[in-house]
Order: structure tokens, then C-alpha cells, then sequence
């Protein structure tokens, strides 16, 4: 039977990170993935260029039920630490919008570069091959057996890299929570987030025409405020400044990517259609100074398509002239506009999501070395853990930092 000191499984953005330097400070690697290619969604992400981190990134732009577990490994390995990397591979890189990094040319050059930084590590690569099960063994010798397709293996260390549960037909599994169930750990229930949000059909029947339009909004929702206000010193933004994109079933766009990992089912959402604008004080000048119609007056504030749809779904009268309509009324129609309250019925599902929020519950995982505090030996890092990055480099950079956390704690390990 083989043996080797530490057995990954899963070769994505964390595994694949995590393998290399575990290799190179000197311990024996196999990294073992079921896909037949190798790390897929590092490959679509970013559309084909991957948002490889954020330069922003600090536990704040981050979700979880321990919302501070992160912030060890967030510290120990920085976006500054990542980036020295792909430009020690001179990998051409630009920062796109808020701190987000792009590679220039694609996807493709960041995989070669963690590949080849296994390689430096001598890792051993077994791909496609699936673990089936993963035993305890007792005594002093190697702590655990995996039964993969390639026969049975030996190590002092297993680390679950198996990613989230997004996107099952490139890989995604939910081994990597199930093995967590079967060592005794809690998973916090899984589920979609960075998600297009659906409506119920006949709800956003006035709506669907708008298909493509795309606005700057400011979104929130009662989750989004309640997690800000955990008493924290100094509180994370509530409210998402991002653009809007009405689709045939619902919204997207990066403003609902955001706040749908924030959303619960039954809650509205709450959307200000002219952020940074008093529309009220607006109207209430235009009414005084102007004797133009108010459907024409909207399309000053809003793109006209949408300022239509307005007018047609609250039946307003968008030909009467300003002067003619009371104070309180246009008052009305702004606050509405810039508090548009709309409840989902849904999000588009894993199919659309980009991550998964909840997994492996980190109140008994050791946030230096992300460890089992009830298994030795046994570690959870990337997307499987409950840590839910934002949109924009940050699930990446939670990657690379929870696998180097555990490289740290395993270097030098041997059996
Ligand atoms: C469309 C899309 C675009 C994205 N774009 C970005 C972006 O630009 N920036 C960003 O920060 N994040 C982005 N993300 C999120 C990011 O890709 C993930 O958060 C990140 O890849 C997680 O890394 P991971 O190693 O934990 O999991 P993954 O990279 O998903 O790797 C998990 C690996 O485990 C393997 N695996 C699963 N089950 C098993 C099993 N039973 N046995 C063996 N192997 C198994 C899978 O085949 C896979 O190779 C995007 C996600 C999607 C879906």
C-alpha cells in the first residue's frame, strides 16, 4: 500500500494551492481529484480571466456563523502574497473595478502556475480518481486509509479541498460534507449565494419586458442589516452600491450577486432606484420651475424603459404636467422609487450560483491551521468551509489563505 504524509482531495483553487506548498516545505503530497479536467472553475471564473483576489480583502468582506474564524488566515496569507506570486510568474494582471484583479490574458495562466508550483513540490497528482471512503486507523503509524480508484493509500493527514456544491456539472460534489458528518462535524446548511434572485411569474409579468436593462442601485435586506449590526465595532457595510440587471425571471447583476448571499427566503429586498439623488426634492423643483409632463420628468432620473414600466405597473399618470400633481403625491412616487420593496420567491439554484454559503461548521475547526479539533489529523479548507466570500476576488483569497494556514500547521509533518 502507498503511503504519503498528507492526501488532498479535491485539485481546485485551494487543494491545487495548498498541495504545492505543503510539497515544498518537505512532505510527501498526493493530490487526488474525481473531475477529468483539472480545476474547472478556476478556468470559467472571471469569465475566462479570473478575479484571482481582492486587494481590499479583510474578514469583513466576508459570511459565516463565526464570522471572525477567518481572520487568521486571511491575515497570514494577504492579496499583497498572492499577487508577489503571479508576478514571480510574470503573469500580466490589471485591477479591474474596487480592488479586483484580473488576470490581463486568461484563466488558464493562473492553473499553469499552481501546477507548476506543485511540481516544485513534488506533488503526486492522481486525476480522475475518486476517494470513495476515508477510514480511521489506529496505532502509531499513519492515521488514516483512503479507498480510492487507484487502490488503497496511507497518511498522517487528510485535507478536504472539495470545494462547494455550484455548478455540479463540472465536479461539484457534497463528499466533502458528508465526510465532515461522518467524523462527528456540523455543516451549516448549505446554500446558494453570488445567485440571480427569481420572482414569482405573474409578480414580474409588468417587469420581464425589461430583460437586459441594467442599472446602478442600492440594495438591501433585513439579513444584510442584522448581520451589520452584530454589535461589532465597526460594522459591515449593510448595503450593497452596484448595478442592477433585470432579467426574464427575475434580477441579477452584481447588486443582487451581493446581496442574494445575504437574502432568506420571505424576506424583500429593498432597492433605491436613484441612489445619491433626493427624488422627492427633485420633483417637487420640477414641479415648481417646469410644466413638463412627470412620465418625461422620470426619464431624467431613471432609464426611460424602466421609468415606463413604473408608470405602467402603479398606473400613475404619466401625461399630467407637473404643476397639475399634489406635493404629497410625487413624494409618494419617490420615496416608493427609492425604497422599492420586492420579495423572490427563489434564486436561480446551484446551476447559477458562483458559491456556496454554509458548509463545514468552523466552531470546531482550529482557525490557524484549519484543523479538526475532533479529528488530528483531518483538515477543511476553500469553499467548503463556512466562510462566504463576496463577489470579487474574495472567494479566491480565501482559497489561497486557508490552504496556506494549513500548509503552515502541517510543515514538516512526516509519518
Ligand atoms: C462561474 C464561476 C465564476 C467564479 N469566478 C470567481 C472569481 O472570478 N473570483 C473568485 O474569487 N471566485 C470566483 N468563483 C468562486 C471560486 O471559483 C470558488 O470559490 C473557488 O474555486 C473555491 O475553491 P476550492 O478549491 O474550495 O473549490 P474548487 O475550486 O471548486 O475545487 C474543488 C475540487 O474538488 C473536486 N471534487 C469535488 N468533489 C470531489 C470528490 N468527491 N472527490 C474528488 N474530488 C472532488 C472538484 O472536481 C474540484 O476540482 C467563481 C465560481 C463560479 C462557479
Amino acid at each position: 500500500m502507498q503511503t504519503f504524509d498528507v492526501v488532498i482531495v479535491g485539485a481546485g483553487a485551494a487543494g491545487l494551492f495548498a498541495a504545492g506548498r505543503i510539497g515544498q516545505a518537505g512532505s510527501r503530497v498526493l493530490l487526488v481529484d474525481h473531475a477529468a479536467k483539472l480545476a474547472e472553475k478556476i478556468r470559467i471564473s472571471g469569465g475566462g480571466r479570473c478575479n484571482f483576489t481582492n486587494i481590499g480583502a479583510t474578514h469583513e468582506h466576508f459570511l459565516s456563523a463565526n464570522p471572525h474564524y477567518c481572520r487568521s488566515a486571511l491575515a497570514g496569507y494577504t492579496p499583497q502574497d498572492f499577487l508577489g506570486l503571479v508576478q514571480r510568474y510574470r503573469i500580466p494582471w490589471h485591477e479591474k473595478h474596487r480592488g479586483q484583479l484580473f488576470c490581463d490574458d486568461s484563466s488558464e495562466e493562473i492553473i499553469r502556475m499552481l501546477v507548476a508550483e506543485c511540481d516544485v513540490g513534488d506533488v503526486t497528482r492522481w486525476q480522475p480518481c475518486a476517494v470513495r471512503e476515508v477510514r480511521r486507523v489506529e496505532g502509531g503509524g499513519p492515521r488514516f486509509e483512503l479507498d480510492t480508484e487507484r487502490g488503497p493509500v496511507r497518511c498522517m493527514s487528510v485535507v478536504v479541498a472539495t470545494g462547494g456544491l455550484p455548478v455540479p456539472k463540472i465536479g461539484a460534489t457534497d463528499w466533502g460534507l458528508r465526510l465532515a458528518r461522518q467524523f462527528g462535524h456540523a455543516v451549516v446548511e448549505p446554500r446558494p449565494a453570488l445567485v440571480p434572485l427569481t420572482f414569482d411569474a405573474q409578480a414580474w409579468a409588468p417587469y420581464a419586458g425589461l430583460s437586459g436593462l441594467s442599472l446602478e442601485v442600492s440594495i438591501t435586506t433585513q439579513a444584510a442589516q442584522a448581520a451589520a449590526g452584530k454589535g461589532r465595532r465597526r460594522a459591515a457595510p449593510a448595503q450593497f452600491l452596484e448595478d442592477l440587471l433585470f432579467t426574464h425571471r427575475g434580477l441579477s447583476g452584481p447588486a443582487i450577486l451581493q446581496i442574494s448571499s445575504y437574502w432568506r427566503e420571505g424576506q424583500a429586498l429593498r432597492i433605491d432606484l436613484a441612489p445619491g439623488a433626493d427624488l422627492g426634492r427633485t420633483l417637487l423643483d420640477a414641479k415648481r420651475d417646469s410644466r413638463r409632463q412627470f412620465g418625461n420628468e422620470l426619464t431624467e432620473h431613471l432609464p426611460a424603459r424602466l421609468a415606463q414600466a413604473w408608470i405602467d405597473t402603479h398606473q400613475l399618470p404619466g401625461g399630467k404636467p407637473l404643476p397639475d400633481w399634489r406635493d404629497a403625491d410625487l413624494q409618494a412616487v419617490a420615496a416608493a422609487l427609492q425604497g422599492w420593496e420586492i420579495t423572490p420567491d427563489g434564486t436561480e439554484g446551484w446551476k447559477k450560483a458562483e458559491v456556496m454559503a454554509g458548509g463545514v461548521d468552523t466552531r470546531e475547526l482550529d482557525s490557524r491551521t484549519m484543523e479538526s479539533r475532533r479529528v488530528p489529523g483531518l483538515h477543511f479548507i476553500g469553499e467548503v468551509v463556512d466562510v462566504t466570500g463576496w463577489l470579487g476576488g474574495y472567494n479566491f483569497q480565501w482559497a489561497w489563505a486557508s490552504a496556506a494556514a494549513c500548509a503552515r500547521g502541517l510543515a514538516g509533518l512526516s509519518p
